[in-house]
């Protein structure tokens, strides 16, 4: 579904990404680790073109994202991404954040976006904050509300960069919770974390990067019990 050729990136005349290949299949879970600096948000957001690469091709569907005619918003809509950050937008209430761009992008009637809504924010256990504004909810919250909204446009896979990093411990597992459900519901997912708990429960492979470059790709329990690495073995050492 998604394959990264040879990709190497440059940010002026430091190259992030050396020679990056990897291939994510329709389902799949996959799990991005490594140290801070390492390249995992770089590569991450070449996938829905934030940022251009040099090098290399990265294929969606089979379609090289470059090519003449692939037009960015389109790919975005296709392609959901939910960041450390959770943007909501602080004027409009969940439902309206959730609906906005059904309505706008998708061009469905304002019925069926807010029956969508509300289907979504019951799937996240959100369903009694409908009317409420991002402010008036937790951080946990108001990242399940983020994920509901990327999963409105009906996205063929999700990206995810450290989306419990920056929520208060206790509120980490739900949001934890329905990234797992989201999982066994069969999502494509290539997830950013440090949440290795988590990682050994719900992800197919594990994608360890170190300097630019990914080092090893393994099935989950080799990556935990046997990493096949010196440098992957070192940095489970550090955080488990
Ligand atoms: P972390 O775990 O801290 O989030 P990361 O693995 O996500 O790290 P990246 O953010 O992808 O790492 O950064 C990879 C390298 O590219 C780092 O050395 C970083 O300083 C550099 N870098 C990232 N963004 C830019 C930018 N916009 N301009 C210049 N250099 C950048
Ligand atoms: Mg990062």
């Amino acid at each position: 579904m998604i394959e990264l050729k040879n990709v190497s990136k440059w940010y002026q005349d430091f190259q992030a990404l050396h020679d990056c290949s990897v291939q994510v299949e329709k389902g799949e879970v996959v799990i991005f680790c490594g140290p801070s600096g390492s390249g995992k948000s770089t590569l991450i957001k070449l996938i829905n073109g934030l940022e251009s690469f040099e090098k290399g091709d990265i294929l969606f569907q089979g379609q090289s994202i470059k090519a003449a005619g692939v037009k960015l918003p389109a790919l975005r809509r296709r392609i959901g991404m939910v960041f450390q950050h959770f943007e909501l937008f602080p004027h409009l209430t969940v439902l309206e954040n959730l609906t906005i761009a059904q309505i706008k992008v998708l061009r469905r009637s304002g019925a069926d976006a807010e029956g969508k809504a509300l289907s979504l924010l019951d799937r996240v256990g959100l369903t009694a904050h409908a009317r409420k504004y991002p402010s008036q909810l937790s951080g946990g919250q108001q990242q399940r509300v983020a994920i509901a909204r990327s999963l409105s446009m009906d996205p063929e896979v999700m990206l995810f960069d450290e989306p419990t990093s920056a929520l208060d411990p206790e509120m980490i597992n739900e949001v934890l919770t329905v990234m797992a459900e989201l999982a066994c519901d069969g999502m494509t997912m290539l997830c950013v974390t440090h949440e290795m708990g988590f990682a050994r429960q719900v992800a197919d492979r594990v994608v360890f990067m170190d300097a630019g470059s990914i080092v090893e790709i393994s099935p989950t329990d080799e990556f935990f019990s046997a990493p096949k690495s010196e440098r992957a073995r070192d940095f489970l050492g550090k955080i488990l």
